[in-house]
């Protein structure tokens, strides 16, 4: 038998589980497949912690994050608990570096508010961190901490609350799209809705291949290693702020988040090799973990005291790093969300509302241009 809804959601990431939690708010009929458990740890959205931040070299994304702020004030309300942590964020880099100086200018020409502190002033205010004499720090208040896994998880439970039906542990083997529907076969059911957002994380091409509409999707692993410091209490939330470094001399940026709920301090790298998702296993990667411990033995001595653990989670990264958010070119009842390039989960109660609204309506107030799916082709 055929299970009919207004709205298929296909993959309860970030993306997804607020497109469902969206969708089924409107009072749409919604169906959500997962093909794992919630809050897996194969994709990119479990864990304890991810940075919200307005410190973008791109303005598309302050803006979006000026949206995505009250969203997640909502989310909040609704869901009855604390899933935004204000901690502050700095970025570090060296004047008339690139991405230093497009992110000092992006914070100016949007007039959100930031300091600028020279070496001095910054280990003054911020004494976890040395910078040579030649680097600077943008701080910027309003950056706060994420909880990952209690956000997604946020998601799924209200929108099961506002009438969604949430099928987790169920592939999608296929979809079959028409003029006015979409159909997809799982091993247990066959599901039909009017449209249906697809937010398959680094899975998305395994799908969209055989659809006509591939991306030029790349996964990549990326690793959370978590530390407790030597001085732990200057590594909490609400003491540390998440930092971002910009320095050429380190091919992907590390980046750092104070410990919350007990985590541990948490140091990262933005971006690593390329990895299949379909492999079952995810072993830790020395070589990431001495590249963090490297960063911190300059710039954070002591955060790196003890090691706590290590994770893998998966980024899928565009040429450009920007979004894909679209319409299959020849189907707009099938919206994609992908390829958030490992820094989309601050935008993921936007993207939802975003994602329902080109599903529902075909268009959406938000400027999403920048993620358009053909930018790739064109010349
Ligand atoms: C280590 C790390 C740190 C990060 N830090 C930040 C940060 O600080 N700030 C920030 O904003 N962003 C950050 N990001 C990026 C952010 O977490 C991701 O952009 C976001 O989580 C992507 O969510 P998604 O829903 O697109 O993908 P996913 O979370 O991977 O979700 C896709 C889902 O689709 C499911 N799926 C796939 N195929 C199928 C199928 N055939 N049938 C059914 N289900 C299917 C998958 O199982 C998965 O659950 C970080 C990412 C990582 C990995």
């Amino acid at each position: 038998m055929t299970e009919t809804a207004d709205l298929i959601v296909l993959g309860a990431g970030a993306a997804g589980s607020a497109a469902a939690y969206h969708a089924a708010r409107r009072n749409l009929r919604v169906v959500l497949l997962e093909q794992f458990e919630i809050d897996h740890q194969r994709g990119s959205s479990y864990g304890a912690s991810r940075i919200i931040r307005y410190a973008y070299d791109h303005p598309a994304y302050v803006r979006l994050v000026s949206a995505a702020y009250p969203a997640w004030a909502e989310l909040e309300r609704e869901a009855g608990e604390t899933l935004v942590y204000p901690t502050g964020g700095v970025d570090i880099g060296r004047r008339g570096e690139p991405p230093f100086e497009a992110t000092l200018q992006t914070l100016r020409d949007e007039e959100i508010p930031f300091e600028l502190l020279d070496p001095a002033e910054a280990e003054r205010r911020f004494p976890q961190f040395r910078l040579d004499a030649d680097m600077l720090m943008i701080y910027q208040a309003d950056a706060a901490v994420l909880p990952a896994s209690r956000c997604v998880r946020a998601h799924v439970r209200l929108a099961e609350q506002y009438g969604a039906v949430v099928h987790a542990g169920e592939p999608v083997q296929s979809i079959e799209l028409r003029d006015h529907g979409v159909t997809v076969r799982t091993a247990r059911q066959t599901y039909s809705a009017a449209a249906m957002v697809l937010a398959a994380g680094a899975w998305a091409n395994d799908l969209l291949a055989p659809l006509g509409f591939p991306l030029p999707l790349r996964p990549v692993r990326c690793q959370e290693n978590y530390f407790a410091p030597l001085h732990p209490a200057s590594y909490e939330t609400g003491v540390m702020p998440v930092f971002v470094a910009h320095l050429p001399e380190y091919p992907f940026r590390p980046y750092g988040l104070p410990s919350l709920d007990g985590s541990g301090f948490k140091l990262g790298q933005h971006g690593g090799p390329d990895f299949d998702p379909h492999r079952a296993g995810r072993p830790m990667d020395e070589d990431a973990l001495a590249s963090v411990r490297q960063f911190a033995e300059r710039h954070l001595p002591g955060a790196t005291n003890q090691h706590l653990s290590s994770r893998v989670c998966l980024y899928t990264m565009t040429p450009d790093e920007h979004f894909i958010v679209d319409a299959h070119p020849a189907h707009p009842n099938l919206i994609v969300g992908a390829a958030c390039s490992g820094h989309g989960f601050k935008f993921s109660p936007v993207l939802g509302s975003i994602l329902v609204d080109l599903a529902t309506e075909g268009v959406t107030l938000h400027d999403i241009s920048l993620f358009r799916a053909n930018r790739f082709s064109e010349d």
